[in-house]
Formats: C-alpha cells, sequence, structure tokens
C-alpha cells in the first residue's frame, strides 16, 4: 500500500487532536487537565513557533527516536501543521511532501523500537536524518547535532519532546538556545507541561500504533544495555487501567502496539503489565540503569 501523504497525515493528525478536544462526557480529571495541556501546546506551536520559524522551509527539524513523548508531540505538531496551512495558505498545494526530522543512534537500541522509527518514517512521512549507526564509534549528542547541522545548515531550530518530569528539565523553557558545549541552535519544546498520565491518555485515545517494547513492561525507553521493564509495573503489583474509556471511545478503538521484534520477544513472559499502567511520573525512569 502506497504511505499517505504529510497533508493526508497532516489533517488526520489534526482530526485527533481535535477528537479529543471535544470530548465532553465523561469528563475525567486526566482527560481535561491533557486537553488543556494540548490547548497550550497548540498555542505555542501555531502562536509563537511557527511566526517566527516558519514550518514550510527548513528552518525546523523535529527530533524523534519513536518514544511515547515524541509521538505525542509529533501527532499535536503535525496536526498544527495543517491549521496553519489552512489558515494561511489555503487554496495552495500543501507546500511539504516530507516532515524534516533527525534521530540520533547514539546506543544500541531495542530491535523493536528501531522497527517502529522504521514504520512509522513512513506513516507520518518523515524525511528522517539518522546518524552514522556505527556503534564501535558513537557519537555524544552534542556532536552528532554539530555533525547534523553541518549536513543540513538551514536548519535552526529542532523540536525536542522534553517534559519538565525529565532528568534536569524542571527549569527548562518553552524555546531557548542550547547550552555551552552544544552546536548552536533553538530548542523548542512545546511538551514541557505534559505529565505521565497526559502521554498515555492521549496516545491510547488516538489509536496511533505505540512502539511495542511499551507493551510488556517498559515505561522509558533507554539503550538496551540500561534498560530493563520498570519494577512498579510487575504484575504482583495489581494496578488498574486508567484509560480503558480512552482506548473504547478512542479514534480505533483498540490499543495498536507494533510487534515486538524477535530480539525482544523473550521480554514477552507475562511478568510485567504495559507502561500505560504507571500513572506516577517519578517512577516512570525506575527501568533505567544508571550509566557509570
Ligand atoms: P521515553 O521517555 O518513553 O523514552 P521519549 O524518547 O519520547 O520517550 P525522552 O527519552 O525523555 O522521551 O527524550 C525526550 C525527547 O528528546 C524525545 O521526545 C525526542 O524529541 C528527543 N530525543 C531523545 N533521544 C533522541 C534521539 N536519540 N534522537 C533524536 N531525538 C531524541
Amino acid at each position: 500500500m502506497a504511505a499517505p501523504s504529510l497533508a493526508s497525515t497532516s489533517e488526520r493528525c489534526h482530526e485527533i487532536a481535535q477528537s479529543y478536544l471535544q470530548i465532553e462526557e465523561p469528563l475525567s480529571q486526566i482527560i481535561r487537565e491533557t486537553q488543556n495541556a494540548i490547548k497550550l501546546t497548540q498555542k505555542l506551536l501555531l502562536n509563537e513557533i511557527f511566526p517566527r520559524w516558519s514550518p514550510f522551509n527548513g528552518e525546523i527539524s523535529f527530533s524523534y527516536n519513536g518514544g511515547k513523548d515524541c509521538q505525542v508531540l509529533l501527532i499535536i505538531y503535525l496536526g498544527c501543521l495543517w491549521e496553519y496551512y489552512k489558515t494561511n495558505m489555503n487554496g495552495q498545494e500543501f507546500p511539504l511532501k516530507t516532515l524534516k526530522a533527525v534521530f540520533i543512534d547514539q546506543d544500541k537500541t531495542f530491535q523493536t523500537l528501531e522497527q517502529f522509527v522504521e514504520s512509522t518514517k513512513k506513516r507520518y512521512s518523515l524525511s528522517l536524518y539518522e546518524s552514522d549507526r556505527n556503534h564501535t564509534k558513537a557519537l555524544s549528542m552534542p556532536e552528532a547535532f554539530h555533525k547534523y547541522l553541518g549536513d543540513q545548515p538551514e536548519t535552526k531550530a529542532i523540536v525536542v519532546g522534553i517534559r519538565y518530569a525529565d532528568p534536569f528539565a524542571q527549569d527548562l523553557k518553552p524555546i531557548q538556545r542550547t547550552d555551552d558545549g552544544w552546536p548552536d541552535f533553538l530548542r523548542l519544546q512545546p511538551l514541557l507541561h505534559w505529565k505521565l498520565a497526559y502521554i498515555w491518555s492521549f496516545l491510547l485515545y488516538s489509536g496511533e500504533p505505540i512502539c511495542g517494547i511499551y507493551s510488556v513492561g517498559f515505561s522509558s525507553l533507554g539503550d538496551i544495555n540500561h534498560t530493563l521493564p520498570n519494577p512498579y509495573l510487575a504484575k504482583t503489583n495489581d494496578l488498574p487501567l486508567r484509560y480503558q474509556w480512552e482506548i473504547t471511545h478512542g479514534c480505533e478503538g483498540v490499543v495498536n502496539c507494533s510487534p515486538l521484534s524477535s530480539q525482544d520477544s523473550h521480554f514477552q513472559n507475562n511478568e510485567y503489565l504495559p507502561g500505560w499502567y504507571l500513572l506516577d511520573d517519578s517512577l516512570e525512569r525506575c527501568g533505567r540503569i544508571k550509566k557509570n
């Protein structure tokens, strides 16, 4: 089947976000707060970001690694792209065929995640720059971005799906320059105010494919040697599912997880609940092993 165009994908993502915003009953506290979080992200993109860095001329790139946070931001970003186009260029042809994105393949990642990135690259029409996959001489993040900007010098700003709950993120701002030691570009961070519960409520409602590794006890994805299923998701903890309404009444009516790769199939051991059973932001990275 031919991949959908960026225009039709953006329109679909706009419909997903609008559909979530129109939920009226039952309005759980999580859904109400998520609606407010979506509106703030949309406002940042449409009123603060797109008028300063055009989303249509290569100035903006999207940092994408297949994780849940950047996927949520990608859906909202594409929806805003559609709205911005309809408001400013209606009647003209949609000006982009692909969305410029960058994946820094730093360490060895889960094969399921790599396959998910590959399939969503087509699904969301990403023109994805992938950094050198030679793991024996992996570049640091700043080095990899330096190389990226050398290859794509028109890039002025990069969208990042970081949240306040992430390490060292509590003082970040939605728009800010990179720190010392990094190549100079603007970091666009319109997801900072999102809590873990908002991410899952929206993503499960969207019916979009979710990386399969989240279905077997993972709540945040680092490299393969430093990421384990989150112990707080052990089935013995008997956690409730908080998003049944979103799943049943959402855009597809089911959870749509990508298949586990052969390398990752041993995680299918039934001992852990899926990542979306975890509500507490402070426990999200408890499956991550600290690097020395
Ligand atoms: P998860 O926490 O479940 O792994 P995530 O990967 O989306 O989800 P983080 O790991 O917290 O979130 O990373 C924050 C953001 O930084 C991502 O949303 C993405 O925009 C960017 N990012 C992180 N790692 C990479 C990478 N290797 N390449 C490109 N962008 C990245």
